[in-house]
């Protein structure tokens, strides 16, 4: 029987997949293509990560564990005295290390970052995977491209991916939905159109009438694609906003097909309608003086989640080419262009009144205990990188009041849970040996996150080495 995939979202569907892992394994290594193969591989089929500190993605914490991989799948956790090796068994010593699950973007736009040049003549197959390769190379397991990717090779490249073809992250894409003609901003927009021309494939569907609404809920239903994502913002008045009869119709729509609704929306003042509605949660959280305390405990009664998404206009004053963590993953041309300019400044300044602003509406969201997600929208303008902004989205987490422990279980099984990945973003029996082994403690500095030793996908050690070399080609 064929794997029946929705589009949007890698389901226990995949099963067929896992059962044939191996031999695609040993297929691959056959066909060694430099830069998609895994690196050093773990030769045993068991191994034992052991004398390491687990944080589990849960809130709990091994402080002296150990954690079992069997054929990539985790098959026991728990303190070393607890976990036996056994026979057969490499076991490979981490003491001093610490190991997490592998972090998961929500929101994210693959395909058009070319890092010379932005648009939609960069999308393709090709750059597909090199987007989702840069995402693993950070650490990342699953990546969630939000509204702008042609349905039919999005699902092909995350097909490929699921079999094992190229080691990556995971990914999940979604329909877009908007008036005709709107949606994304108006470069964006520009570019997704020119995309749909160039591929004859479907990224957006255009809503004016109700009759519209149901029809287009029920062609996504019937390509299997599991998220819609609609723009609900008229663009400082260059388009049209969704009109909440037409956002209803959509999200009445689509709960009758098991669809879920991520919106983007122009304010926080958007947000209690949408949750009316229906809709799942909010790929912008826009915290500030609109999102007060009232609003966030909607957000929990309505069991809505937020990605705050908070980078993407930091990270403009910010002169990211001189950070080696960047730098690491690109041309030195690119990593010049970003570095120290009038506008880029190794040390940002924030303006005291608007941070204070943030802190507060961030901090409802905490008070609330509001579901908070990790998303990013890399890829959304030109130099907004994969897998780089997540890691620093989390820093920014913490500036405004969370735990580390808080930001990691936002980066980690809260977007699990929300995008159905039900085998990551927890350190768990059964689930999929995804993670990152840290050479420091996360807990201690959230920036640690960065002090990445290796990426565990699929229980196989990724080749980071080879993917930075290929990068910064
Ligand atoms: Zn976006």
């Amino acid at each position: 029987m064929p794997i029946q995939q929705s589009f949007g979202r890698s389901l226990e569907r995949n099963c067929t997949v896992r059962l044939f892992w191996p031999a695609i394994v040993v297929l691959l290594q056959v066909l060694a293509l430099p830069q998609l193969v895994y690196g050093q591989q773990v030769e045993a089929e068991r191994y034992l990560l052991d004398n390491v500190r687990v944080i589990v993605g849960d809130g709990s914490i091994l402080e002296s564990g150990a954690l079992m991989i069997e054929g990539g799948r985790i098959t026991a956790v728990g303190l070393r005295s607890e976990i036996e090796s056994g026979l057969g068994v490499e076991v490979i010593d981490l003491s001093g290390k610490t190991i997490m699950p592998a972090l998961i973007d929500s929101h994210a736009h693959l395909g058009y970052e070319g890092h010379t040049s932005w648009g939609a003549e960069n999308y393709s197959r090709e750059n597909l995977i090199d987007h989702l390769q840069r995402y693993a190379y950070y650490g990342f397991s699953a990546v969630f491209s939000a509204g702008s990717d042609p349905d039919a090779l999005a699902y092909q490249v995350q097909q490929a991916q699921l079999a094992g073809e190229f080691p990556s992250a995971r990914f999940l894409f979604a329909a877009g939905m908007a008036p005709p003609g709107q949606g994304p901003n108006d470069q964006f927009l520009t570019h997704a159109v020119a995309l749909e021309q160039q591929t004859g494939q479907r990224i957006l569907y255009g809503v004016d009438s109700v009759e519209q609404a149901i029809d287009s809920v029920r062609e996504i239903a019937a390509k299997n694609i599991s998220v819609i994502k609609i723009w609900v913002d008229d663009r400082g008045g260059s388009q049209q906003k969704l009109a909440p009869q037409l956002y209803r119709a959509i999200a009445d729509e689509a709960a009758e097909n098991g669809i879920e609704i991520y919106a983007h929306q122009q304010y926080a003042e958007d947000m209690p309608d949408l949750l009316e509605a229906g809709v799942s949660g909010f790929l912008h959280g826009r915290i500030g003086a609109g999102l007060g305390l009232e609003i966030a405990q909607q957000l929990t009664e309505a069991n809505a989640f937020v990605v705050p998404n908070m980078g993407l206009g930091e990270l403009r004053r910010e002169a990211i080419g001189v950070d080696e963590f960047l730098r690491a993953s690109l041309p030195a041309s690119v990593s010049a262009r970003l570095g120290e300019s009038g506008q880029r400044l190794l040390k940002a300044n924030r303006e005291e009144a608007r941070e204070a602003e943030l802190r507060t509406s961030f901090g409802h969201l905490l008070d609330a205990n509001v579901d908070i997600v990790l998303g990013t929208d890399a890829g959304a303008v030109p130099d907004h990188f994969f897998g780089y902004t997540g890691h620093r989205e989390l820093e920014i987490f913490v500036r405004l009041g969370m735990t580390p422990m808080q930001a990691i279980i936002a980066a980690t099984s809260k977007p699990a849970q929300r995008l159905g990945l039900d085998d990551l973003g927890l350190l768990q029996p059964g689930y999929s040996a995804d993670l990152v082994v840290l050479d420091e403690n996360p807990l201690n500095d959230i920036r640690n996150t960065r002090s990445i030793s290796s990426v565990f996908l699929n229980g196989k050690i990724l080749d980071r080495a080879g993917l930075a070399a290929h990068f910064t080609q």
